[in-house]
C-alpha cells in the first residue's frame, strides 16, 4: 500500500459538498476512545417494556417466539398530530414537527448489533421493511422516513440496550432533498444515472471495495466524509427501500453482518450511526426524480470529533484515506 498521504479537497458527485483530505496528520482511530457504556438491567428501560409503562405497537415475528418488539419513543423528536402546512413567522417559515418516531427494541439486553448473526440480521431486514411499508400506509403527512441505529453513547444512543429507530417527517430533509434533486440534475446533464456511474467506477477501480455478494456491494467511497465509513448498495438500484423484494433480504442481510463484523475486527467494534437513504414518499417536484435515485445503507463510525473547520465551514476532513479503509476492512478476517 502506498502510504503517501493524500491532501485534496473531493467533490461528491451527487450533493456537490466538498470533503478535504488531510491525511498525513498521525491519529489514533480506533474505538477506544469513544468506550462504549453499559447499563444494568435493573437501570435498563427496555426491560420489562409493558411494565414500564412503554407503549407497545407491536412484537415480531410473535410474542412466544421474540426477536424485537416495537414501541413508540417516549421522548420523540415528532408528535402525532392532524397534518399541517407550512406557517410564516416573520420572514421564516415553519413547520409542525408532525409524525411517528418509533423504536425497535431487540431482544437480549447484552445481544447487541454486533453480536447479531447473520439471520438475526435478516430479522432486523425484515423488521424495518415491514415498520416502513406499514408508515407508508398510515401516515398522511409523512414526506420522508428514516430508519437508522445508534451503536453506542457518543454515536448518541441513550439506553445500552440495543435498538433501532423510525422516524417519519413532514418536511423533505435537506441531506435527501440534495440527493435526490443532484440524481435528476446528474442525469441532465451526462444522460446517465449517477448511482450508476458511481458503482461501476467502484468496481472498475475495486480499491475501495469491502466486500460484495450476487445483489449488493459494500465499500468505503471516494468522496468518504469520515474515516472509515462504509455504503452498501444494491447492484440492481431502485429508489425506494421497502420496495426491495424479499428475496434480496438474505444478500443484504449479509452486507451488513458483513460490514459490522469487519467493524467489529478493524476497529474493536467503534460507535457507530447507521441509516437508509431512501427515496422520498411525495413526488412533489413535477417530475420523477425517483427514478435516478437509489435506495442505500450507510454507516458512519464516530472515529474523530468534528471541528472548527467542519463547524464553521460545512467541510469535512478526513483524516485517512478511503483506499486505505477499504483495504483494512478487507484484510479484516471475518
Ligand atoms: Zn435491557
Amino acid at each position: 500500500m502506498d502510504t503517501k498521504s493524500l491532501n485534496e479537497f473531493r467533490q461528491d458527485l451527487v450533493s456537490g459538498e466538498w470533503v478535504l483530505f488531510m491525511t498525513g496528520r498521525s491519529h489514533s482511530l480506533r474505538g477506544d476512545e469513544f468506550k462504549d457504556f453499559y447499563q444494568t438491567k435493573r437501570e435498563c428501560p427496555f426491560e420489562n417494556l409493558l411494565e414500564s409503562g412503554q407503549e407497545v405497537i407491536w412484537q415480531y415475528p410473535d410474542v412466544n417466539n421474540l426477536f424485537a418488539t416495537l414501541i413508540k419513543n417516549k421522548y420523540p423528536a415528532v408528535r402525532s398530530g392532524l397534518c399541517t402546512t407550512e406557517q410564516s413567522v416573520g420572514p421564516f417559515k415553519i413547520f409542525d414537527p408532525i409524525g411517528d418516531h418509533e423504536v425497535i427494541v431487540y431482544q437480549d439486553h447484552d445481544h447487541g448489533i454486533y453480536k447479531f448473526s447473520l439471520a438475526e440480521l435478516e430479522q432486523t431486514v425484515k423488521v424495518y421493511k415491514k415498520r416502513f411499508a406499514e408508515l407508508v400506509e398510515k401516515s398522511e403527512c409523512a414526506k420522508y422516513i428514516l430508519i437508522f441505529h445508534n451503536q453506542g453513547k457518543s454515536a448518541g444512543a441513550s439506553v445500552y440496550h440495543s435498538h433501532s429507530q423510525i422516524i417519519t417527517m413532514p418536511i423533505l430533509p435537506p441531506d435527501v432533498f440534495r440527493s435526490v434533486n443532484g440524481s435528476f440534475q446528474y442525469y441532465k446533464d451526462h444522460k446517465k444515472k449517477v448511482y450508476a456511474e458511481l458503482l461501476e467506477w467502484e468496481q472498475k477501480e475495486r480499491k475501495r471495495i469491502v466486500y460484495e455478494n450476487k445483489e449488493f456491494i459494500v465499500f468505503c467511497p471516494y468522496v468518504s466524509k469520515y474515516p472509515y465509513e462504509l455504503r452498501i448498495f444494491s447492484k440492481e438500484g431502485h429508489a425506494h427501500f421497502h420496495q426491495m423484494p424479499d428475496s434480496s433480504d438474505e444478500f443484504f442481510a449479509d452486507a451488513v453482518f458483513t460490514a459490522f463484523q469487519k467493524m467489529k475486527v478493524a476497529l474493536d467494534s467503534p460507535p457507530f450511526n447507521m441509516f437508509i437513504h431512501t427515496a422520498p414518499l411525495t413526488d412533489e417536484f413535477g417530475v420523477h426524480l425517483h427514478e435516478f435515485y437509489h435506495w442505500h445503507m450507510e454507516i458512519v463510525p464516530h472515529l474523530k470529533i468534528d471541528a472548527g473547520v467542519e463547524i464553521g465551514t460545512g467541510v469535512a476532513i478526513n483524516v485517512v484515506d478511503p483506499d486505505e479503509c477499504a483495504e483494512v476492512y478487507r484484510n479484516a478476517k471475518v
